[in-house]
């Protein structure tokens, strides 16, 4: 190896391993911030620099670090005072924690990189979700090839095993959407729901998908009975599956093992 990326490889030691992808994970949150608000509008994620939406004036480079300035311009623009959601400092911190947990778990390793860039990808997808009741396409399907080429540069999943979960997902959640759409006699699940699956197996194999099927269905489930009991919600609100669905995937990159061994120890133990 080249000395100098020698020096950074000892340098990602931990500790500083994790702090360094908490500090990165806030930054790509930041950028994710970007890509939710203007994907689905169909704007670059590039170029302009973002904006105040109600004075419209340019975002200076000292107002725009993670966190930190929302809080020290105690959550307004600098220039017009206007609220600035605290959504944003949210999914930065979100963002950076996921990093942190990811960094913990599989170290200063290839595989951490890609399950962070998948983790972003993700937290992504569950909010434009939730805005827009939509998972794009220009996110999803590269997704899918991401999660692919993952398996070839890291096991697990096999390439096999990444194919087939893919496939196998995307296949079941177009049978249970035929199946739901026959029975209450209108879409339940948009093809946006099984290109996430089809991601999800992709990435993550099999059993881990199912997990995070699993899990995002009974957190959808317990918030929509919940929403029902509450009276705010019917048995007609539409929930955001794939925000579920995110969620459910986060989770299980994050506690995959320990959560696939707790589950599996109620049928073997
Ligand atoms: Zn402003």
């Amino acid at each position: 190896m080249h000395p100098l990326l020698q020096g950074f490889a000892d340098l990602l030691r931990p500790p500083v391993w994790e702090w360094f992808a908490l500090l990165v994970g806030m930054l790509v949150g930041s950028f994710a911030n970007v890509c939710i608000y203007r994907i689905p509008a169909g704007l670059s994620v590039v170029s302009p620099r973002s904006r105040c939406p109600g004075c419209a004036s340019e975002i200076r480079s000292l107002d725009n670090i993670p966190v930190l300035s929302w809080l020290a311009l105690l959550g307004r623009c600098r220039v017009c005072r206007r609220r600035i959601s605290a959504r944003y400092p949210a999914v930065e911190a979100a963002n950076g924690l996921v990093y942190m947990g990811l960094a913990l778990r599989l170290g200063p390793t290839l595989p951490a990189a890609l399950a962070m860039a998948f983790a972003t990808l993700l937290l992504i997808l569950s909010l434009i979700d939730l805005d827009h009741h939509l998972l794009p396409n220009v996110l999803t399907l590269p997704g899918i090839v991401f999660g692919l080429v993952a398996s070839l540069l890291r096991e697990p999943p096999s390439p096999l095993e990444a194919t087939l979960a893919a496939l196998g997902g995307y296949l079941a959640l177009a049978l249970i959407a035929r199946a739901a759409e026959w029975y209450y006699g209108e879409e339940a699940l948009g093809q946006g729901d099984w290109k996430m699956v089809a991601m999800l197996g992709a990435f993550l194999g099999a059993k881990p998908t199912l997990l995070a099927v699993l899990l995002g269905s009974f957190c959808g489930a317990v918030l929509g009975l919940s929403l029902v009991a509450l009276g705010t919600g019917s048995r007609r609100t539409r929930l955001p599956l794939g925000t579920f669905l995110g969620l459910g995937g986060l989770a299980t990159l994050l506690a995959g093992p320990a959560l696939l061994n707790w589950y599996g120890s109620f049928f073997l133990g």
